[in-house]
């Protein structure tokens, strides 16, 4: 069997051209332009070319948005004034800290200063009780790709056997309640779990978030699954490559995500997503009346 490729890249363009033409019409009906804010603080190389990534998403989409580039040297008290005025400015839905910070910011206390309805990366106390309680609100970017992804097979998540392997609070936990709350049986293993292997076979869908090339080989893969690859590594001649052995896992999977172009360009069009959901929600439709005569209800 050669596995079906989940294309990622198609999907997440498709995605960013539906968030351009809402956010148009939100703009036309509304009067509102979705604006997203992302900081950065340090020179690290890698997340100078995500929030570059990010911003450029954004205007492409129509988004307006503003990227705030900060020493090294800035200190917490200075973060978060910048949150505070950032969390007031009407302008601003949806607020993203690139991470990680420079070890002397606490990652916490920033996260939490953001506004809950602004927190598009959807990592702060309050966005993880409302998806573990099932509540509306804005989920995390990667995992909630990863979900758009395994939906686009047509395979029905519901009954499926889904392992997931990883738990951090950003990938690996809300990617097992996204699939909890699809009303997939979940299992989640991570560093301490015993003979990984014997999970994985199990699986109908594998979600692997570990970050180390190899993870996941062939004979680790049921036939028929559908694999959705989220680790970012690098081969020995410096390409880009992900936890699972690709070439061998796609002999026996139904369906599988390639690195690059899977899980990473789906996280920015879910960023932008996220963003559009952030200005609904601080500007409900309800709140502006019917659309004009002729007009689409957007
Ligand atoms: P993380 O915080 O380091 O978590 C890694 C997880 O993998 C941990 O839960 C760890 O278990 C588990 N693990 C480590 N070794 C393992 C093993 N041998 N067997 C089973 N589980 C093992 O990383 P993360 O932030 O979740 O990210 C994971 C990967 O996804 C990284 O490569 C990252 O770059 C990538 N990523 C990609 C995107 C994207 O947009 N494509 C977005 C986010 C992250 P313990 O908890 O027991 O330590």
């Amino acid at each position: 069997m050669t596995a079906q490729l989940i294309d990622g890249a198609a999907l997440a363009k498709r995605l960013r051209g539906e968030a351009a033409q809402a956010a148009a019409t939100m703009r036309a009906l509304r009067g509102v332009r979705p604006g997203l804010a992302v900081v950065l603080v340090g020179e690290d190389p890698a997340s100078a070319i995500y929030v570059r990534n990010k911003v450029r998403a954004c205007e492409e989409a129509g988004l307006h948005s503003v990227l705030e580039r900060y020493h090294a040297t800035l200190t917490q008290p200075e973060l978060l004034a910048r949150i505070a005025a950032l969390n007031a400015d009407p302008s601003i839905h949806g607020i993203l800290v690139q991470m990680p910070l420079p070890r002397h910011l606490d990652p916490t206390a920033v996260i939490e200063a953001i506004a809950p309805a602004k927190d598009v990366d959807g990592f702060s106390i309050a966005s993880a009780g409302q998806l573990m309680t099932g509540l509306p609100g804005l989920r995390p970017a990667t995992p909630l790709g990863c979900m758009k992804l395994i939906e686009s097979t047509g395979v029905p998540i519901r009954g499926q056997h889904a392992v997931v392997v990883g738990r951090s609070n950003t990938v690996g936990k809300p990617m097992a309640l996204l699939l909890l709350q699809a009303s997939a049986t979940v299992t989640v293993c991570h560093s301490a779990t015993p003979d990984l292997a014997s999970h994985t076979r199990q699986a109908d869908i594998v979600v692997v978030a570990v970050g180390r090339r190899g993870t996941l080989t062939a004979d680790m893969v049921k036939p028929g699954a559908i694999v959705i690859d989220v680790g970012i590594n690098r081969r020995d001649d410096g390409k880009l490559c992900g936890d699972v052995e690709f070439d061998a896992v796609r002999n026996v999977a139904g369906w599988i995500t390639p690195v690059p172009g899977g899980v990473g360009p789906m996280t920015i069009a879910m960023l932008l997503m996220n963003t559009l959901q952030a200005a609904e929600l601080t500007h409900p439709r309800s709140a502006f009346g019917a659309p004009p005569q002729g007009g689409a209800a957007g």
